[in-house]
């Protein structure tokens, strides 16, 4: 029987938990010690790419990062540290950059994308959302090098696509002939794939859309702003409480939805989570009368830069940084992503006036977001959605709230589950 459940973050993974709890029977409070979506869900790349899942940990990965960190505008920093977890998660990413691994955790995400799509769609139609900038403009993924898009390609059927094909290969004039802002790069492209039912929108927008529906759900309690400060065991017959800065909050069940911070609200229960903080950056720049923005979303796929438009404004995220919890902007990785922005898509935006940002990616060694039961009775796990949080979330919120009502759940959590080689 469902009862009181109090959701640990107010980022887009805990409000959609909170949702989905919900609309299953709980009785919901949500708790934030700094308001609605505040944290790495405040201004991602904007992009909902169900069918781009791979992660990170591959074959040839680790070869690559060391030829990244020498490149002065490349993809990778890092900053070894004295700090156990750091070298835990690295040991524990290289061990799974693996083709095999790679291929197995790809087919589970993919599975998960779409339960996702279904689950976003399902809320829209159902709740019929504020806007929130979502859009459907399709996403272009270019490759400069004629043998990564060679392979990246190999799945799809050979010769010309018909037109209403959902994915197709593109040579550099379809590629300049949809998107008119790449000729800057014209002569350093291969080629692209098109998949025309990639989506966009604000995440932030979007958290406070379903934060608007959720304060008027009968069943939810309110949004409590305090810092939890640890777990502990509960007085008389409630398993597990909550110690935060105002005080102590009981409940039936806690769900972990906390983001990087995470880690150390679990630590207290005596659980180590597999999370490091895989530091990103975007810059966010007007779209001015002038300017050609792009139609669909575009990802660069070797410099892993993405250029999303949301709204008027043209989203503009990359880096992958590991340099431990701390979310400052740093002057020379922000010079580098002006850089590239403006020596690449020069027209698209104003990059005068863009604002730059900084979240933490809180993610698994290998990718993959841990949902449902953690080994301490009464404390649920939906973390660790690394760089596809905003793609994830309603699928692995409304997973959580079948495995919570102690239901078969749609997907199978063999993958997610704690325990599991996330
Ligand atoms: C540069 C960049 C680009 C990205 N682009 C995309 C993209 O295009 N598409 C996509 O799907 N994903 C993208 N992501 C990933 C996505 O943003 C994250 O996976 C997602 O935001 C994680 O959501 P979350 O709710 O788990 O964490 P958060 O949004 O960080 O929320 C955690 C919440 O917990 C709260 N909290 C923390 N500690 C405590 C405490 N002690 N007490 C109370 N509250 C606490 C915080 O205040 C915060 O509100 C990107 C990330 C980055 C950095």
């Amino acid at each position: 029987m469902p009862g009181e459940v109090c959701v640990v973050g107010a980022g887009v993974v805990g409000i959609t938990s909170a949702w989905f709890l919900a609309e299953a029977g709980w009785s919901v409070t949500l708790l934030d010690r700094s308001g609605v979506a505040q944290g790495t869900s405040l201004r991602n790349g904007g992009q909902l790419s169900y069918r781009y899942v791979s992660p990170l940990a591959d074959a040839g990965v680790p070869v690559k990062a060391l030829q990244w960190l020498l490149e002065r505008d490349g993809p990778l920093r890092w900053k070894p540290q004295a700090d156990g977890a750091q070298w835990r998660w690295l040991a524990q990413f290289v061990a799974r950059c693996r083709g095999s691994v790679n291929r197995r955790t790809t087919q589970r995400l993919a599975r998960l994308g779409e339960h996702s799509r279904a689950c976003l769609h399902a809320l829209m139609a159902q709740q019929q959302l504020p806007p929130f900038a979502w859009q459907q403009p399709g996403k272009l993924v270019v490759y400069r090098t004629p043998a990564l898009l060679a392979r990246a390609s190999a799945g799809l059927p050979a010769g010309p696509a018909p037109d209403d094909a959902v994915q197709q290969r593109w040579d550099v004039a379809q590629c300049l002939a949809h998107e008119p802002v790449l000729q800057g790069l014209a002569g350093r492209l291969a080629g692209g794939i098109f998949s025309r039912d990639e989506a966009v929108a604000d995440c932030h927008a979007f958290c406070f859309a379903l934060m608007q529906r959720l304060r008027a759900h009968p069943r939810f309690r309110g949004l409590v702003c305090d810092r939890a400060l640890g777990f502990e065991p509960g007085a008389g017959a409630a398993r597990l409480q909550l110690r935060c800065e105002a005080g102590v909050l009981g409940a039936d069940a806690f769900v972990l939805a906390a983001g990087i911070a995470s880690r150390h609200l679990a630590a207290s229960a005596g659980l180590r989570l597999p999370l490091y903080p895989l530091k990103g950056y975007s810059l966010d720049a007007p779209i001015g009368a002038g300017h050609v923005p792009p139609r669909a979303s575009i990802t660069d796929f070797e410099r892993k830069l993405l250029y999303a438009r949301i709204g008027e404004r043209l989203r503009i995220a990359a880096m992958v940084d590991l340099v431990g919890e701390d979310e400052r902007i740093d002057p020379a990785r922000l010079a580098s992503l002006l850089r590239i922005a403006r020596a690449d898509l020069p027209a698209a935006g104003d990059y005068d006036q863009a604002q730059p940002w900084a979240g933490l990616r809180p993610a698994t060694p290998g990718g993959a977001p841990i949902v449902g039961a953690s080994p301490v009775p009464g404390l649920w796990l939906n973390v660790g959605h690394g760089a596809l949080g905003f793609t994830f979330a309603c699928g692995t919120a409304s997973l959580l709230a079948e495995a919570m009502a102690g239901r078969p759940t749609t997907l199978p959590l063999d993958g997610l589950a704690w325990g599991a080689d996330t």
